[in-house]
């Protein structure tokens, strides 16, 4: 289960690590436009405990078989296809 993942920091002008547990602790108004997978650079969207209360884990918006945080991984570490590279705007 991925309970880090990047995000990009204006204010830094880079991406930096981030945790759930870290991000749990923000406004989520002040949330960043864009998380990624630190591995694969692949969207990642946030998920919630079950009871909906506190940020818990990372997934990826559309699963990269070449991710070792990503279930079913073929061995083969590549980027993922759709990368997000640039700052979001
Ligand atoms: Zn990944």
């Amino acid at each position: 289960m991925m309970t880090e993942c990047e995000m990009y920091s204006q204010h830094r002008r880079s991406w930096v690590r981030v945790t759930a547990r870290e991000l749990d602790t923000v406004p989520h108004k002040f949330w960043p436009a864009g998380l990624r997978c630190g591995e694969c650079h692949g969207e990642v969207n946030v998920h919630h405990h079950e009871n909906g209360s506190r940020l818990h884990h990372f997934e990826h918006r559309h699963r990269n078989l070449g991710c070792s945080q990503v279930k079913g991984f073929d061995g083969v570490r590549r980027q993922h296809p759709r990368p997000l590279e640039l700052a979001p705007s």
